[in-house]
């Protein structure tokens, strides 16, 4: 199958055309500039599949009514180290701006601190939501869920969603490390740009509508489901992740996500947990750098080993440079939804 053509466009562009079509469909200013912060570091990263691809989905849910364009989040004050954001009916990137800060401040007051964000919408990759706490001196956690998309351990029917968690561990002097995993086999968005493209996915990635293995992202799409990845272990991950994020916050499980769900093609409405610790108030205030750095440097010593987020890092050294390369069909898609 060939491969689209492309068009390359700058970072600034990006965001430029990220933030008009977002503007153009109904999100004020901030919401907008949010969102499209969140997209062009997606690109910068070259993590494709939380870029642009997604923001068809976004303006599918503006114009559809099911997010708030104008959401006002707000922090609130649950316990001394417990945050919440009420994210208004909003985009999440929004409410995490807006929530992080704050977070930092408990986890530096209290050593340990959590912030809730409940009723927002989550179509993104979480990296960049623990990134700037790590960057900041925090080992920090985000958690959250998604559409009913993937099975439980022996099961066929899909009840999890593809429930990603990130962490980030800081380095002083360098870029921490991150990692940020979804609990299925495949992330959705990469079976998505499969089917988009037709290419074939791993085998494990999921199950056709009969229970089947199957390597057609069309089938696992169509009626199937998704696989966890590591089988019953990464299930559970997935579960923990539901647990988290409906149960203990008071928001929806993704089942519950999907009931409630209009169906056009945009995020879910749900919450997301986040976790930031303060590793000077813990038992290694001077060394605990040090002491992380010898574990980093003798992984490094083996070959083909690299730290998680490394790729990243690469690509964000070049995108600034060389730009990113867009699919012409969906930056063409894009252009048409800016014309309202
Ligand atoms: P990947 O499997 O591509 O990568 C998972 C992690 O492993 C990354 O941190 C990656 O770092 C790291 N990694 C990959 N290869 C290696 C290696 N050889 N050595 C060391 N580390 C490695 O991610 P997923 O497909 O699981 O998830 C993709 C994205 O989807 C995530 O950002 C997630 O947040 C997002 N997502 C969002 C959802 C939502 O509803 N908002 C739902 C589900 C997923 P690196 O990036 O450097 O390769």
């Amino acid at each position: 199958m060939p491969t689209a053509s492309a068009v390359t466009l700058t970072l600034d562009e990006v965001h430029a055309l990220a933030t008009r079509c977002l503007t153009v469909n109904g999100c004020d200013a901030d919401n907008a500039r949010a969102v499209a912060d969140t997209i062009t570091a997606a690109e910068r990263d070259i993590c494709a599949s939380h870029g642009l691809f997604r923001l068809p989905g976004y303006i599918a849910s503006l114009r559809s009514g099911k997010v708030n364009g104008a959401a006002k989040p707000r922090v609130e004050e649950l316990a001394p180290a417990v945050l919440r954001v009420a994210g208004d009916g909003g985009f999440a990137p929004l409410a995490l701006q807006v929530g992080r800060a704050p977070l930092a401040a408990r986890a530096r007051s209290q050593g340990i601190a959590a912030l809730a964000l409940n009723d927002i919408h989550h179509f993104a990759a979480l990296w960049a939501e623990v990134e700037p706490l790590a960057s900041d001196g925090l080992v920090a956690f985000a958690f959250t869920a998604a559409f009913p998309y993937v099975t439980a351990a022996g099961g066929r029917r899909p009840i999890f969603g593809t429930n990603p968690m990130a962490f980030g561990f800081p380095r002083p002097g360098k870029p921490p490390m991150v990692f940020d995993q979804a609990s299925s086999a495949l992330a959705r968005g990469e079976i998505m740009i499969a089917a988009r493209d037709g290419h074939s996915v791993p085998p494990g990635t999921g199950i056709d509508a009969g229970g089947n293995d199957t390597t057609d992202p069309n089938a696992i799409l169509d009626g199937g489901a998704q696989s966890p990845f590591g089988g019953y272990k990464g299930a559970s991950i997935a579960l923990m992740v539901e647990l988290l994020v409906g149960p203990l916050i008071g928001d929806n499980l993704s089942f519950e996500a999907k009931e409630a769900d209009n169906d056009d093609g945009g995020p879910p409405r749900g919450g997301e947990l986040m976790l930031a610790i303060d590793p000077s108030r813990f038992g290694d205030p001077d060394g605990w750098a040090a002491h992380a750095e010898a574990l980093f440097e003798r992984m490094l010593e083996e070959e083909g080993v690299r730290l998680p987020g490394a790729r990243r890092h690469v690509n964000r050294t070049r995108t600034p440079i060389d730009g990113v390369r867009v699919p012409e069909p969906l930056h063409a898609k894009i252009v048409a939804l800016c014309a309202v």
